[in-house]
């Protein structure tokens, strides 16, 4: 599937491609297509693979159908059809590396690491597969609006001469600087997710994933990710970071938020309380008494131990859920379930 929406991508960059990666794609486009007839390659051979030694042989038939496919829309070689530049271009390119880099990263990792006995595709999967979707495709409209707030409300309080000052600091510098402003905002507003109870309708979503993986941390309702963004944002636009000081926290991020999630048993026993590991937000998800509530800062436990909410004992989390009302398990659900009546609601849910 990855190879066919690979070959759109090939076909439609201008409307599909995130045009800021475009420059990037076109310096390496050999490589890139290298990665992609790799790929074609590898769903030939693990559908044979697939249907020699499964039962069921149709997700087998399905890969090679899928694989031959993309050789009919050009294989590696699929050139570009000419619709014009368009304003507002998809990420499709954004979701199909990172799910291949993610999945390829993550799936071996979990196989052979693994915390709880659990099924790759396990329930639920789809759901969060959709969610990572719609947070990946849709890339360049959700950073827009996530710049918006701070760029209406705080533009009077940018100082330039400050800001040039900031950014001529060390990098390694301004990347602590950037992860210690944008957690102690978030930690404030993942606080408010959990403890204000309208607020916790959105978040509801995130925290009903009775299994975690490496997936499960895309689960999350839109409003909720628009407004945690645009609040780790604020700290960025009025400290004016350097550009490859904010690339390099970006990239941090994205692989940090997917890893704490994951299904792996490793405790860094040096770690543990300097940065949020899986077992440091393993128990902010879990549904046993002793963790509701606790650790809200994703990077830094510094800002639960200062604010009285870190929790991190001996041993791992029983159970991962909501306590008392558990959100619908398919997409459109999770979106609408916010703005559905649910009775008595308490802030844990
Ligand atoms: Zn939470
Ligand atoms: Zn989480």
């Amino acid at each position: 599937m990855l190879c066919v929406l690979a070959e759109l991508c090939f076909l439609l960059p201008d409307l599909l491609v995130a045009r800021d990666a475009l420059p990037f794609y076109l310096a390496h486009l050999g490589v890139f297509r290298g990665i992609l007839l790799a790929a074609i390659v590898a769903t030939f051979v693990l559908g044979a693979a697939s249907m020699l030694l499964l039962r069921s042989k149709a997700h087998g038939v399905l890969g090679m159908a899928l694989g031959a496919i993309a050789l009919l829309m050009g294989g590696p070689q699929a050139q570009a059809i000419d619709v014009g530049a368009s304003r507002v271009s998809a990420g499709l390119d954004y979701f199909v590396l990172e799910l291949l880099v993610l999945g390829m990263l993550f799936v071996p990792l979990e196989r052979a690491f693994r915390l709880r006995e659990q099924r790759i595709f396990r329930a639920g999967w789809q759901t969060d597969l959709k969610h990572f979707f719609v947070s990946h495709a849709g890339v360049q409209l959700l950073s827009f609006a996530t710049m918006i707030p701070a760029q209406a409300a705080f533009a009077w309080a940018v100082q330039l001469e400050f800001q040039k000052a900031v950014a001529a600091q060390p990098l390694w510098l301004q990347f602590l600087e950037i992860l210690l402003a944008v957690d102690f905002t978030t930690y404030w507003v993942h606080r408010a997710f959990h403890q204000v109870p309208w607020l916790w309708n959105f978040h509801a979503i995130h925290h009903s994933s009775r299994q975690l993986d490496w997936l499960a941390g895309s689960r999350m309702h839109l409003l909720d990710a628009l407004v945690t963004r645009a609040a780790a944002f604020l700290p960025i636009f009025l400290l004016g970071f350097a550009p490859a000081a904010l690339v390099a926290y970006v990239a941090f991020v994205s692989i940090h938020a997917v890893f704490i999630h994951a299904n792996l048993r490793w405790r860094f026993p040096y770690l543990r309380w300097a940065i949020a590991t899986p077992e440091y937000h393993h128990w902010h998800h879990t549904s046993d008494e002793e963790g509701i509530d606790k650790n809200f800062a994703a990077f830094l436990p510094l800002w639960d131990l200062a604010f009285g909410t870190a929790h991190q004992p001996d041993h791992w989390p029983q159970k991962y859920g909501t306590v008392k009302f558990q959100p619908p398990e398919d997409y459109l659900g999770q979106l609408l379930y916010p703005f559905r009546r649910h009775g008595e609601r308490t802030p844990y849910g």
